[in-house]
């Protein structure tokens, strides 16, 4: 019986995951959730999964549970409480399923106390992969991917030599305005920009979706988990997001896993790793889907991709850079500040802006992602 802790149970993810260990109960025992507000939909998960405790970063909703709930289980409240489950309290994995920047500080400790982390939050990579897979190394931590993309490439490189890969290839959706001109940004609406085609998810990665960005952090998260250089991780636009990604090898084979778009699978597939259990998901019906089809990402079109492949070449503190002034700007298109078409230069205004180290150690990345979101927040594009 493994022990589960969930940060972002409240989240698109951390709802999944709850659907996944509902199905092996078992195998799995929830003994943590965390939220930052939801208290009315965290309560329903304490009714029905029963855990010792629970976190609320919002320290008012925090009091309005605890007397809500009566003593069903602790409430602990505040981001430093938080901080303080994730290091001292009892479990074996950590569904790692809160949005941004913020899930990078309890990553940090669950792999200090060598745990297993199903990682949704790519921010954690994004922003500090260096020193987060140095941390993993050292304390025999293991992280598995919950990013469908790098799920799909785990699972391929299972029994395969790194040296013999010649190229990883990421598939993207395209997003909801994959066949949209660039013109069309000026205009483009928060529920245009919030209609994916395919995937159902929080609204930040939604809209990343959008400009694309997601993809981009996405190759980040891939250099840092499978310790590729970026010249040997290219992207390939496929609409249907059937093939969830691919590993080319040396040999010229190419290895695929594909399902449905729903992250249900690549979450039980990081509780459970190495072993494949037996669900009742629904199947992939390839007839149904009928046609595949696969062409090259626009650069010029998504500014966004372009942004992240030039961070990537730059290091230091730029991609952190690039993740603080993403993650303002989104909030501040999501709430009608600014138009779709100013995100990427919002966030090109803060690379050139804020000063870049090299080889920053964990204050300077905290340091560099406050700063930039103060520059962001003040900015008018
Ligand atoms: P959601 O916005 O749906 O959920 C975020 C969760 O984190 C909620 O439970 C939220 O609590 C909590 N949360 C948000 N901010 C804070 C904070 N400052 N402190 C504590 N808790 C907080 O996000 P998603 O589930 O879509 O995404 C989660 C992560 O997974 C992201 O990093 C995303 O990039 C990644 N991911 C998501 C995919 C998806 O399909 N959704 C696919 C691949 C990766 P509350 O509900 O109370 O606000
Ligand atoms: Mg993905």
């Amino acid at each position: 019986m493994k022990k589960i802790l969930i940060l972002g149970s409240t989240g698109s993810i951390g709802v999944n995951a709850l659907d996944v260990i509902r199905k092996f109960p078992d195998r799995f025992k929830v003994v943590g959730l965390t939220v930052n507000s939801k208290i009315d939909a965290l309560e329903k998960q304490i009714k029905e999964f029963q855990p010792e405790f629970v976190v609320v970063t919002d320290e008012t909703k925090a009091k309005e549970l605890k007397s809500n709930i009566a003593g069903l289980c602790k409430v602990f409240s505040g981001y430093n409480e938080l901080l303080e489950s994730v290091t001292q309290m009892d479990y074996d994995i950590l569904v790692g399923a809160m949005v941004g920047f913020a899930g990078l500080a309890p990553t940090l400790e669950a792999i200090k106390r060598g745990k297993r982390i199903a990682l949704a939050n790519k921010e954690t990579l994004v922003v500090a992969g260096e020193i987060v897979t140095k941390l993993v190394l050292e304390h025999s931590a293991q992280i598995i991917p919950v990013d469908s993309e790098h799920s799909a490439i785990y699972q391929c490189l299972i029994g395969e030599n790194l040296n013999e890969v010649e190229k990883l290839i990421l598939t993207a959706s395209g997003g909801p305005f994959l066949n949209k001109d660039k013109s069309f940004f000026e205009t483009a609406t928060i529920d245009e920009a919030l209609n994916h085609p395919n995937w159902k998810m929080g609204s930040k990665i939604t809209i990343d979706s959008a400009t694309m960005m997601n993809k981009g952090l996405e190759v980040i998260e891939a250099k840092w988990l499978f310790g590729l250089p970026v010249e040997k991780i290219n992207i390939v636009i496929h609409p249907q997001s059937i093939i969830h990604s691919m590993v080319q090898f040396v040999d010229g084979s190419i290895k695929a896993q594909l399902g449905l778009p729903d992250m249900k699978l690549p979450i039980q597939y990081a509780l459970t790793f190495p072993e494949r259990l037996k669900n009742d998901f629904e199947r992939t019906n390839l007839p149904a889907i009928n046609n595949f089809t696969f062409f090259e990402p626009d650069f010029d079109k998504f500014e966004c991709l372009k942004l992240a492949y030039n961070v990537i070449r730059t290091g230091g503190i730029t991609p952190c850079i690039l993740n603080a002034a993403n993650e303002i700007a989104v909030d501040k298109f999501l709430k009608g500040k600014i138009k779709f078409s100013q995100i990427p230069c919002l966030i090109d205004k803060a690379l050139n802006h804020i000063e870049n180290h090299f080889e920053p150690d964990i204050e300077t990345i905290f340091e560099c992602d406050k700063i930039t979101r103060e520059f962001v927040l003040d900015a008018v594009v």
